[in-house]
């Protein structure tokens, strides 16, 4: 194994390993850094929704992130399966959205991203998913709606990292950058051990925004808490989501029901007994048969938000050698696919297919931004 990696990756989430991943198709030598074990923070905890999109004809980049992932995870999945005979779950189970009058400008979003939805009327929802409530809202059918069981993808991310050659170094916390003028030329773990690397990318998450300081940039890349409760019974088939609140029917009993959005509660990632009854609450009147579910087990993440829920990919403005991909909020695993094509066309100097300019480091956020899903 090259003692001088082409690259340095500062995180083994979803996003440093899907890019590690491919990079090293690329040809390139990868090394990832954990501070802790592979891919078991947010993007273990998360729900794994994937919303349709259609990147041919995405309004924004960010929608075109997403409308890669919807494109693409069916193929990629394979591909994992292939290389490691690991399962992600990967399903297209199909989903209903329900809209407020707030939303009323979404649906046309999804018209001209060419995203196949119908409107519903209650008693039509209720007919194609029978345990639903008399929830409130407008009920859209979106039969694009997929899923990833998160455990099960990182799993086969890590082993397909591992068969291709990729360094694999979980339990070594970088401590900061090597710097050389206004170059980044590595990595100084706590341990001492200093790696050089012709090039580095930071995906550390929620925790991105302390190795981002020390080179004079403050994006405010924070820890949004999560918390989701796994029940077991009988529940919907396909994914029911109501704003910030959905249900993830897993295929076989389980069913996940999330999620709380805890920006306060810091770097905490403990569940409380409040957001837990709270989001039973929830799914008890969005399925009322689910009062008799019994309960699995309960866990939260630490979303790496950002001051307009946009992720931070691209170079880091002053220095030489360091990107960035940071920031994925509520919607990291649906944009994974994206991040890491976009990361490796920038490392393989290939033509950019995203205009990554609305994810700049430094750029104005626009807190105002809507996303077409808000899951
Ligand atoms: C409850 C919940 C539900 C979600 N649901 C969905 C969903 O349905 N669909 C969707 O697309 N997204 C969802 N998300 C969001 C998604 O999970 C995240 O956006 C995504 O996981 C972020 O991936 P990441 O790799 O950037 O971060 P992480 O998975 O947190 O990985 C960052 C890694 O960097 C490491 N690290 C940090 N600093 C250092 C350092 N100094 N040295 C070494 N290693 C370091 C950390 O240990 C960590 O392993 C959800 C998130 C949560 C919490």
């Amino acid at each position: 194994m090259t003692k001088h990696p082409d690259v340095a990756i500062v995180g083994g989430g979803i996003i440093g390993l899907t890019s590690a991943y491919f990079l090293a198709k690329e040809g390139l030598s990868v090394e990832v850094f954990d501070r802790g074990d592979l891919g078991k923070e947010a993007s273990w905890a998360g729900a794994g929704i994937l919303p349709p999109g259609n990147p041919a004809r995405s309004a924004t980049s960010a929608d075109q992130l997403r409308g890669i992932g919807s494109a693409q995870f069916p193929s990629f999945s394979e591909e994992l399966r292939e290389l490691t005979g690991i399962d992600n779950g990967y399903r297209l189970c199909g989903g209903i959205e329900f809209l407020t009058p707030d939303d009323a400008e979404i649906p046309a979003v999804w018209r001209a991203e060419g995203i196949a939805f119908e409107r519903l009327a209650l008693p039509e929802a209720k007919r194609l998913e029978p345990t639903l409530g008399d929830m409130r809202g407008e009920p859209y059918l979106l039969p694009a709606c997929a899923q990833v069981r998160n455990p099960w993808h990182l799993r086969a991310l890590i082993a397909a990292c591992e068969r291709i050659g990729v360094k694999l170094r979980p339990h070594e916390p970088v401590a900061g950058w090597i710097t050389a003028n206004k170059r980044v030329v590595g990595v100084r773990l706590v341990s001492g051990e200093q790696v050089t690397a012709s090039r580095l990318l930071l995906a550390g998450g929620a925790w991105s925004e302390l190795l981002l300081e020390v080179l004079g940039h403050k994006p405010r890349v924070h820890p949004v808490r999560g918390q989701i409760v796994l029940v077991k019974g009988r529940g919907p088939s396909r994914i029911l989501m109501f704003g910030k609140r959905y249900l993830v029917p897993r295929g076989d009993g389980l069913i996940l029901i999330g999620s709380t959005e805890e920006p306060e509660a810091g770097f905490e990632k403990q569940t409380t007994p409040e957001g837990i009854s709270e989001l039973l609450a929830f799914a008890w009147e969005a399925v009322p048969v689910l009062v008799e579910a019994s309960r699995e087990a309960s866990w939260a993440g630490l979303r790496p938000g950002s001051p307009d829920g946009l992720p931070f990919i691209g170079s880091v403005p002053n220095w030489e050698n360091v990107f960035v991909a940071a920031g994925h909020f509520r919607a990291g695993v649906q944009l994974s696919i994206g991040t890491a094509q976009a990361i490796t066309e920038l490392f393989t100097s290939k033509p950019m297919g995203v205009d990554l300019n609305a994810f700049r480091l430094d750029r104005s956020p626009n807190i105002n931004t809507k996303q077409a899903f808000r899951s």
